[in-house]
């Protein structure tokens, strides 16, 4: 096997037995990249320097026979809306092209204390807003399994990066659904942990009682062994707390899934459909407990509420991006209000503007009241659901995405054809619970992912199902 597609485990096995060094596998990651990555466009910055320099700290680790951290050596990529300090960080937005991060986000520290090399930072829908990267001011990532079509978004540069073999591992975000369903588009794992259960010190904030760091892997295991390194309470932001809960053994044939049966009427691609039912159906042949739950809050108003909570939340934290305080600042003007308005006007892409602008109007005095302070009500029905149907089950089983990765270019035009992407996941992100795509087959091939929804903290949990239907 080619050693960008070795898992995490295989990789710290090769360096410790002197199989390969960490120069050499460096080395042939940004070998790799420079082929790629015109193409794909995986990348919106590579630190060649910087990654072969920590590549030689880890050998020189190595020669000296010290202890090497589980990730030490594993090169991976960064979301470019994670800032690592002196690096660029750009959220894919012309607004930030030449901001220079001055501090590590604290998921990056926790990477850099396992020596994990940083080979560069991923490309992005423009601060997160989009479901194919074709947002980025920075032009769109290609999907590396068929480059005609998206790779999914926001997280698109992080899942066709470990698709394509330019990194073990990626960090993406997802406030409504932008790790797992570039994972599901790209043929790649990916985790949302429960809301808090990874700090979101240094992370561009978007929806901040929607964002979540998380893992792009291709193996659950590798899922697995990032997730524990990056979890945890961080006196840095206040609203990061974990949770252990004692490990239960686990064992399919006491599982119980629920399959809401509102998720599989409108709109899903009838192939995807089937394939759900599939993977489902052998799952149940393993011993699990399949039984049909409802949602009723989950379908008909997720999208809708999620619509809202999000631009208005947006909208407040973008107000900080004013020519003056960050990045680009267009000053043709000597009328203070004039360098904000058109700083802005000229920073920010369409569809955040257009977020920006729905996010006001849905605060504003008038029609607070009819659509934030209504939508905060539903987002409490749809958690009531999610605690109801937990009462009954484990986990909940629904398809990741209710289309096939679709051409480039097919959606822009109609933003609500592309806010659709996202039917499934967004109810996840408003009640807090962790989520996991995982790949389940192929229809036309191209990839098709699964989502395995869990309780709060429970992330081991829908990580164990994930390992069924990654062996079957
Ligand atoms: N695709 C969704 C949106 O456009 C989710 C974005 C995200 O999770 N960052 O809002």
């Amino acid at each position: 096997m080619e050693i960008q597609n070795l898992t995490i485990k295989a990789i710290h096995q090769g360096l410790r037995n002197k199989d390969f060094s960490a120069t050499e596998l460096v080395e042939s990651f940004l070998k790799r990249i420079e082929e790629e990555n015109k193409e794909i466009f995986a990348y919106i910055f590579v630190d060649q320097e910087g990654a072969l320099q920590q590549a030689k700290e880890i050998d020189q680790l190595i020669a000296q026979g010290r202890e090497l951290p589980v990730l030490g050596g594993i090169p991976f990529a960064v979301k470019d809306n994670i800032l690592v300090k002196d690096l660029p960080c750009t959220a894919g937005s012309k607004i930030l092209e030449n901001y220079i991060a001055p501090y590590d986000a604290t998921v990056i520290k926790k990477l850099k204390n396992q020596k994990a090399v940083l080979l560069g930072k991923t490309n992005l829908d423009e601060f997160a807003m989009g479901s194919s990267t074709e947002y980025s001011a920075f032009g769109p990532t290609r999907n590396p399994l068929d480059k005609e079509r998206v790779p999914g978004g926001s997280s698109g540069g992080s899942a066709a990066a470990v698709s394509a073999g330019l990194a073990v591992f990626a960090l993406g975000s997802d406030t409504g659904g932008s790790i797992r369903q570039p994972a599901s588009f790209c043929g790649v794992v990916g985790l949302k942990p429960t809301y808090g259960a990874v700090s979101r010190f240094g992370l561009i904030a978007m929806a901040s009682s929607l964002d979540q760091i998380g893992p792009i892997t291709r193996t659950i295991q590798d899922a697995r062994t990032v997730f524990n390194i990056i979890k945890g309470k961080d006196p840095l932001d206040s609203t990061s707390f974990w949770i252990e809960k004692s490990d239960s053994k686990f064992n399919i044939k006491e599982l119980r899934a629920g399959i809401p049966k509102e998720f599989f009427v409108k709109g899903i691609d009838p192939r995807i459909e089937k394939l759900t039912t599939e993977s489902i159906k052998r799952l149940e042949n393993e011993g699990a407990k399949i039984q049909e739950i409802s949602l009723p809050h989950c379908t008909d108003y997720a999208l809708a509420t999620y619509h809202i909570i999000m631009p208005s939340e947006a909208s407040s934290n973008l107000a900080r991006y004013d020519g003056i305080k960050y990045g680009l600042s267009v000053q043709e003007s000597n009328d203070l209000k004039e360098v904000y308005s058109r700083s802005r006007q000229q920073g920010f892409g369409q569809e955040v503007r257009r977020r920006i602008m729905l996010g006001t109007f849905a605060l504003s005095a008038g029609y607070y009241d009819a659509y934030y302070l209504r939508a905060q009500k539903v987002r409490t029905l749809i958690r009531e659901d999610f605690r109801k149907a937990f009462e009954k089950v484990d986990v909940i089983l629904t398809p990741t995405s209710p289309t096939l990765p679709f051409k480039i270019g097919e959606k822009t035009k109609d933003p609500l054809s592309m806010y659709l992407s996202d039917i499934f996941m967004t109810a996840v992100n408003l009640a807090g619970i962790p989520a996991l795509s995982v790949p389940s087959g192929k229809v036309e091939n191209l990839p098709v992912g699964i989502q395995i929804i869990g309780k709060p903290f429970e992330e081991e949990m829908i990580l164990k199902v994930g390992e069924v239907v990654e062996k079957l």
